[in-house]
């Protein structure tokens, strides 16, 4: 079938107007003529949602657009007590953005962004290119798959690694179900800096609290490439002890860097074979693909070096990078850095806009983690800018007292920041 240029205009809903946008050969067509000052944002997560809110809040004449590849985001918090059993599904952890678009007029565009030209200040998505005037870039972390021989898509569908929330979280799930009382589940832990330090030992925890429930025979092998727990370490060494003698076989230096998923077996530097029944691999990992695409991404090739004021990327400028993408310093890659980032980025965003003076970051992060279902402990920083890198405030944070199982009250706090930060999320 031809298309007649009447029936094409029509087609793309262009009418007169929009004739000027028409895709030259090899082009992609332009989506959304600027026509006010714009700053497009790059990813519906913890840290893009914030921004691109925050900025709307803070002077309504910016347009700002949000480019999602999902119609939905689920949250990686709390996606391991869903894999323990905790939550039956995971629609507590799934939000929309409908309201981002009533309640503050934020754009929202379902796209996956494909490429970023820095020069003349253009996004391409699968929809079209969307110019800006400046860029938000909260992609998230992929993985270096190159560094866990073995590991590709098929892979994934076999030892699924669940470290990003949604099809891959359920899968881990309905693994731990299936598998025969006495089984044992691998969990591997990349090197830091990965995505929430403590992420790995709390899916321990609620992988030996669902088998302590149901299938106490087995047990849960930690292959750990760092030399000991990142984060909370005491904290968790005191909850398995108290909670999971015998069911976690914790292995610190240990890092996996094969996989066989024929054989259910990963390999810990070539030497060691380690089988499971279940096995999670969580791999080295590093900024969204599409910041590293971009060339955002610094001397290490896997993190987005930035400015620790504006969080504007040193490597290209009117492009902001937050998140877990970005180097933030002392702050840790969480969910609730990436919303501190994002305030303190929208803030200075509308400034460099309207030619005012920046402010300096005054950061905060807490991160929960679930020992039991009953247990969680946390660890906070205040964090600030000192000649130039982000630091923590000295003395300004800490972790949960040893005694944490006494009161109870870290579970109860971890659930109310959870319905906080994504009520401010997605309203
Ligand atoms: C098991 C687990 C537990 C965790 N628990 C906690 C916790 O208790 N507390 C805490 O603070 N943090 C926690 N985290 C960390 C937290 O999930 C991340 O730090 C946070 O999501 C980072 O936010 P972000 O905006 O950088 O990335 P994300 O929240 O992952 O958002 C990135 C978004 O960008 C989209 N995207 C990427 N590339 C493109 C593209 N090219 N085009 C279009 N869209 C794109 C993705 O689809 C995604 O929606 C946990 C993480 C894990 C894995």
């Amino acid at each position: 079938m031809t298309l007649d240029r009447r029936s094409f205009l029509k087609l793309v809903g262009a009418g007169a107007a929009g004739a000027a946008s028409l895709p030259l050969i090899g082009q992609a067509a332009e989506l959304m003529p600027k026509s006010a000052k714009r700053v497009v944002v790059i990813g519906g997560g913890y840290g893009g949602t914030i921004a691109a809110k925050y900025i709307r809040m803070m002077d309504k004449s910016i347009e700002v657009v949000l480019i999602e590849r999902n119609d939905h985001f689920v949250s990686c918090p709390f996606s391991n007590l869903y894999i323990g059993g905790i939550l039956t599904d995971l629609n507590p952890l799934t939000i929309k953005y409908d309201k981002l678009a009533a309640n503050h007029g934020v754009k929202v565009v379902q796209a996956e962004v494909t490429a970023i030209d820095a020069a003349a200040k253009m996004v391409t998505t699968s929809k079209g290119t969307i110019a800006y005037d400046r860029l938000v870039v909260s992609p998230g972390i992929d993985f270096r798959l190159d560094e866990m021989k073995g590991y590709d898509a098929a892979a994934m569908e076999v030892m699924p690694h669940a470290w990003k929330a949604g099809p891959q979280t359920v899968l881990l799930r309905k693994q731990l179900v299936d598998m025969k009382d006495g089984g044992t589940v691998v969990v591997t832990v990349p090197l830091a800096p990965y995505r929430c330090p403590p992420g790995p030992y709390e899916r321990a925890s609620m992988i030996a609290h669902y088998l302590k429930a149901n299938k106490p025979k087995s047990k849960v092998v930690v292959l750990d490439a760092n030399p000991d727990i990142t984060s909370k370490g005491g904290l968790f060494k005191k909850g398995w002890k108290d909670n999971y003698e015998g069911i976690i076989d914790y292995r610190p230096a240990k890092k996996v860097t094969e996989v066989d998923a024929k054989a259910m077996a990963v390999m810990v530097e070539g030497l060691e074979e380690v089988k499971g029944d279940v096995i999670n691999v969580i791999p080295p990992q590093r900024a969204g693909q599409i910041a590293v695409a971009a060339g955002l991404v610094g001397d290490d090739k896997n993190w987005c070096p930035v400015n620790a004021t504006t969080f504007e990327s040193t490597k290209q400028a009117g492009i902001h990078v937050i998140g877990d993408a970005c180097v933030a310093g002392a702050m840790p890659k969480s969910g609730y850095s990436a919303n501190s980032e994002a305030k303190i980025c929208a803030m200075n965003i509308v400034a460099l806009i309207n030619g005012k003076e920046t402010t300096e970051l005054s950061g905060i992060n807490v991160c929960y983690s679930y020992i039991t279902d009953k247990d969680a402990v946390s660890v906070a920083g205040v964090y600030t800018v000192k000649e130039g890198k982000i630091i923590a405030v000295p003395n300004s944070g800490g972790v949960s007292p040893a005694d944490f199982s006494a009161t109870k009250t870290e579970a109860m706090y971890a659930e109310s920041w959870l319905k906080n930060i994504l009520t401010e999320m997605s309203t």
